[in-house]
C-alpha cells in the first residue's frame, strides 16, 4: 500500500499547486518523482499495482482498490482493476496484466480511486455477488462505507446485491467467516470466526457450539512442527468435546460441494451442538 495520498501526479496538478518547472526536474532525478509516461509521475512512496494501473491510464478500482484499502478480497491478486471512467485512454505498458473498468463517475483526474460503494459495485459487476459480500462486511467491520454509502449502492445495483447488503453484518472477524456465512445462510447456522476454544486456541470458525472449522493455506501448514500443531489442536478439541473439520481454501473456493457436504453432515447429525453427541 502507498504512503502517500497522492502516490499518482501530473505535471500540470503539480504546476497547479506551485511547483516550479525546475523543482519538478529536480524531484526526477532524485527519484522523488518517476516518470511513468509523458506527464505523469508516481512518488517514490507508490506501489507497483497504483504504478501499472497509472501506465495503463487509470487509478486501481474493483478488487484491486479494496486490496489496496486494506480490505479482504476473496479473489487471487494477479490482474489489476483499472479504473478509466467514462472517457479514458488506455495505453499500452510493459507487462500489462490490467482489467478495465468503464464505469463513469465524476473525479478530479484520470488517477483518483473509486469510493468504496463504487468499489463494492464494480466488484459486484465484475466477480459477483460473493466477492461482493465479503468485501462489504470488511468495509462495515472497518465502519468505512456510511449509511448514504450503503443507500446508494443499494439503489444502484441489483436485488442480489440487496439481498447481502440486508443480511451483512459488521462484526465478520475474516473474509472466510463471510464467505461461509453467505453460502450456508439458508441453513439458519451460528457462525463465529476467530473465537478461542479452552485448551485449543483461537480457531478460525466455530459453528454452533462445537463445531469447529479450520481453513489450512493462509499460512504454510504442511511443514512438521505446524502439521504437529494441527493434529496437536485437533486431539485437544476432540478431547473437550469439540469436533474438527478442517479444509484448505482450495477446496472451500473451488470444491465448495464436498465441503457444504461435509459440515452438513455433521450439522445433521447435531454435533455442532452442545450435549446432543456421543449416542
Ligand atoms: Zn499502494
Ligand atoms: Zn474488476
Ligand atoms: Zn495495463
Amino acid at each position: 500500500m502507498c504512503e502517500t495520498w497522492d502516490a499518482v501526479t501530473t505535471y500540470g496538478r503539480l504546476r497547479a499547486s506551485g511547483t516550479s518547472r525546475r523543482r519538478i526536474s529536480a524531484q526526477v532525478a532524485s527519484g522523488a518523482l518517476v516518470p511513468l509516461r509523458r506527464g505523469v509521475y508516481a512518488r517514490a512512496a507508490a506501489c507497483d499495482t497504483v504504478r501499472m494501473a497509472a501506465k495503463h491510464g487509470g487509478a486501481l478500482c474493483c478488487t484491486s482498490a479494496a486490496r489496496h484499502a486494506g480490505l479482504w478480497v476473496l479473489a487471487p491478486e494477479g490482474d489489476v482493476h483499472v479504473w478509466m471512467g467514462g472517457h479514458g485512454h488506455a495505453y499500452e505498458h510493459d507487462g500489462c496484466c490490467c482489467i478495465e473498468h468503464w464505469d463513469d463517475a465524476q473525479r478530479a483526474d484520470s488517477f483518483g480511486q473509486p469510493s468504496i460503494p463504487r468499489m463494492l459495485r464494480q466488484i459486484l459487476h465484475c466477480h459477483g455477488v460473493e466477492d461482493f459480500f465479503v468485501v462489504l462486511e470488511s468495509a462495515l467491520r472497518q465502519r468505512r462505507i456510511t449509511d448514504a454509502g450503503l443507500a446508494w449502492l443499494r439503489a444502484a445495483t441489483n436485488p442480489t446485491s440487496r439481498e447481502a447488503i440486508a443480511y451483512a453484518r459488521s462484526d465478520a472477524d475474516s473474509g472466510l467467516e463471510s464467505l461461509l456465512r453467505w453460502r450456508l445462510r439458508h441453513h439458519g447456522l451460528r457462525i463465529r470466526s476467530q473465537v478461542n476454544v479452552v485448551a485449543v486456541g483461537v480457531v478460525d470458525l466455530l459453528i454452533g457450539d462445537r463445531l469447529i472449522i479450520e481453513a489450512d493455506g493462509a499460512s504454510n501448514h504442511d511443514d512438521l512442527p505446524s502439521r504437529h500443531k494441527d493434529r496437536m489442536r485437533d486431539a485437544n478439541a476432540a478431547i473437550w468435546g469439540y469436533v474438527t473439520l478442517r479444509f484448505d481454501y482450495a477446496m472451500i473456493l473451488h470444491d465448495w460441494e464436498t465441503v457444504e457436504m461435509a459440515i452438513l453432515t455433521h450439522v445433521g447429525r447435531g454435533l455442532h451442538l452442545a450435549g446432543r453427541a456421543g449416542r
